[in-house]
């Protein structure tokens, strides 16, 4: 079994960007820079906010965090979007997700810019992406499909099975494993909550991409031996042995799924690392202006 180390991986991938800033700013180049807004205090939200900060600091890039309250209304939100469209500085921003029931998330998630949307959310993206056309693909299925590149995994003709259909990370991951190109090319399978019978599709499985929120529901019973198991899940778990008083777990049983996987990601240390990798590379592109003109 061969550990996808997600900490090894997002550090080269953060490497690259930080030559690439440097040299992009040595020919005249802006610095790439990339806003968050960050409503509410939810714990898990603000610690993904805080880990793509700390990763705009460390491959060279400004950042701005905008801080509102949980009380913020939409209208409110909106303006700051608009206002953040409009600012010439800001390269690419998001909204940290999920907001507060009252507000719309796919009206905030259409009200950014194409070309700021380095979190690859507004329809504009998710359908060039679809296409195959030049488009900011959502961070996480991003992130994924370089991990399969990095460990230079065989995808191609292979049966690959994703479990959850979100809007953000298996619905997106579903179109990519089956594109034409070398880290792809997959037979796929998207399961979600009416599936019957996913133990049939999981077991014929090559690749089991497994994100929806429940932590180790995938077990070793479900996968066939040699198969690469990718972990997308991050559930806080109570746990009175941590300070914090939880652990972070994945969506796979990782001890059962380890004995039979070929490759597996760890959770934490595996997709959630690359996530913020590919938000930065996404960032970068914003700056350069890559895929919008
Ligand atoms: P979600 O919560 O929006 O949706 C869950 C999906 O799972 C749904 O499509 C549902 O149909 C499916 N599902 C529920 N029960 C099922 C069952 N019994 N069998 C098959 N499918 C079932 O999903 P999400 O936002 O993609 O989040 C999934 C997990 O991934 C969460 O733990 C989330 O925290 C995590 N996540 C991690 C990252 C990362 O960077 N690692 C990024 C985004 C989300």
């Amino acid at each position: 079994m061969i550990l996808i180390d997600g900490k090894k991986t997002s550090a080269e991938v953060k490497a690259d960007i930080k030559q690439e800033v440097e040299a992009f700013k040595a020919k005249g180049g802006k610095t790439p820079h990339l806003a968050a807004i960050l409503v509410g205090n939810d714990g898990a939200s603000e610690t993904y906010v805080a880990s793509k900060v700390r990763s705009c600091n460390e491959v060279g890039f400004d950042s701005t965090l905008e801080r509102m309250g949980k009380e913020t209304t939409e209208e409110e939100l909106l303006a700051k979007i608009d206002e953040f469209n409009k600012n010439k500085d800001i390269d690419g921003f998001i909204v940290q997700l999920p907001l507060p029931s009252h507000i719309n998330e796919q009206k905030v998630t259409t009200a950014i810019l194409p070309e700021k949307d380095v979190d690859g959310f507004h329809p504009v993206n998710v359908g060039r992406m679809a296409l195959g056309q030049p488009a900011y693909i959502s961070a996480t299925p991003y992130g994924i499909i370089q991990m399969l590149e990095k460990y230079d995994i065989d995808t191609t003709g292979k049966h690959c099975v994703v479990i959850g259909r979100s809007n953000i990370v298996g619905s997106p991951m579903s179109i990519l494993m089956a594109k034409n190109s070398k880290y792809a090319n997959c037979t796929v399978t998207l399961t979600h909550s009416r599936t019957k019978n996913l133990q049939e599709y999981t077991k014929s499985a090559d690749i089991v991409i497994v994100a929806l929120g429940k932590p180790g529901f995938l077990t070793g019973e479900m996968i066939k031996e040699g198969a690469t198991v990718v972990d997308v899940g991050i559930t806080r778990v109570p746990d009175e042995s941590k300070k914090s008083g939880f652990r972070i777990q994945g969506d796979a049983d990782f001890e059962s799924c380890a004995e039979k996987a070929s490759y597996i990601t760890p959770v934490p240390g595996g997709v959630g690392l690359m996530t913020v990798a590919s938000l930065m590379k996404n960032t970068l592109a914003a700056a350069k202006k890559e895929i919008y003109a």
